[in-house]
């Protein structure tokens, strides 16, 4: 008697949900739970308009990390809120203009602790 009879190791892998051979499972692949991001309420955006080239300004949005905020999805909504472009440096995100007052009204209806 092999040290391994009678342990998993000598049983090919079965589906957990089925109990077939992986070969032979036809079980539909489990989908991604959703991501589950960080309560808006326990992060603080600190946001400030600042000077660019060109006498562009633009207002950032810093503080909130991609781990814990959807920021391509906040920095989408910003823009639509501003009617403004923008872009997304990393955990900054920039929107075009001075839009502190707008901006931060918009995160503070999500939720968002807001400073500056
Ligand atoms: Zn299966």
């Amino acid at each position: 008697m092999g040290l391994l009879s009678g342990t998993v190791f000598d049983r090919p892998p079965h589906c957990e949900r089925c109990d077939l051979p992986e070969t032979e499972c036809r079980c539909e692949p489990e989908p991604e739970p959703p991501k589950v991001w960080k309560s808006p309420s326990k992060q603080t955006a600190r946001i400030a308009v600042e000077n660019r080239k060109h006498g562009r300004r633009v207002t950032v949005i810093r503080g909130l990390s991609a781990a814990d905020t959807d920021l391509p999805e906040l920095q989408t909504l910003l823009k639509n809120a501003c009617g403004a472009g923008g872009k997304l440096d990393g955990d900054v995100i920039e929107i075009q203009g001075g839009q502190l007052e707008r901006i931060r009204l918009e995160l503070q209806s999500l939720g968002y602790r807001v400073r500056g």
